[in-house]
């Protein structure tokens, strides 16, 4: 069908759930070189959290922003770090968009679009600084892009988890002049910013679930 509904954000939440233990060393990894290497850990902790949540026996009753508003307070109070409340943040203002029972190709850029301005509210930071704003930022300029030419919601999806993977490589010619990396100035130069691969590997997981 054209429109998605509350199985696919329980679809996306499930899928980023794998993505992020999937993707725990490796984040670990890239925060180790420019962070403090717990990136992996806060936010497997976390998803792992959401997807407890998920098998509680209201979930499947739940809307869509229902859904969304529970995993942004589930990752507000256990992924910690910064990391934690820009993601809660995003997804809060991301259940707020998605406040009907269906969710069109519009629907799907405000969503992103939503996302990426709780990020910035929270965080203060704007593109350019090598953070997960990166990825954001680009995701929905896509999302917009491909809104705007006609597309399905599964295809907006797709460009934002495109934009997002472009934005997330961006980052790796940046100097970080935010978070925990700017410490580092000059010597964050040549790293991915680890938020902005969780950020895609997000993004990715809605685009593999608007599909499915
Ligand atoms: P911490 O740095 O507290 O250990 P994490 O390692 O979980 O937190 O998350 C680090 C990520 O958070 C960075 O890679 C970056 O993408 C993101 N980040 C940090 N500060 C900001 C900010 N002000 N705005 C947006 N993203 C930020
Ligand atoms: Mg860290
Ligand atoms: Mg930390």
């Amino acid at each position: 069908s054209e429109t998605l509904a509350a199985p696919f954000v329980t679809d996306w939440l499930l899928r980023a759930c794998d993505a992020m233990r999937d993707a725990r060393v490796d984040l670990i990894e890239l925060d180790r070189a420019i962070g403090d290497g717990d990136h992996g850990e806060n936010m497997d902790r976390g998803f792992s959290a959401v997807r407890e949540q998920l098998r509680d026996a209201d979930a499947e009753a739940k809307s869509m922003s229902e859904l969304l508003k529970s995993a942004a307070m589930t990752l507000m109070s256990t992924v910690g770090g910064a990391a934690g409340p820009l993601y809660g943040t995003a997804l809060l203002n991301a259940s707020r968009a998605a406040d009907g029972d269906e969710l069109d190709a519009a629907g799907t850029a405000e969503l992103v679009a939503a996302a990426l301005a709780g990020i910035q509210k929270r965080g203060k930071a704007d593109r350019g600084e090598k953070t997960m704003v990166d990825a954001w930022g680009q995701a929905a300029d896509a999302a917009r892009e491909a809104a705007d030419a006609g597309a399905s919601a599964a295809e907006v999806w797709q460009a934002a988890a495109e934009g997002a993977a472009a934005g997330a490589q961006a980052t790796v010619q940046m100097k970080a002049t935010k978070g925990r990396a700017s410490y580092l100035g000059e010597r964050s130069i040549g790293h991915l910013d680890p938020g902005a691969e969780s950020s895609r590997l997000i993004l990715a997981a809605a685009a593999a679930a608007a599909e499915a």
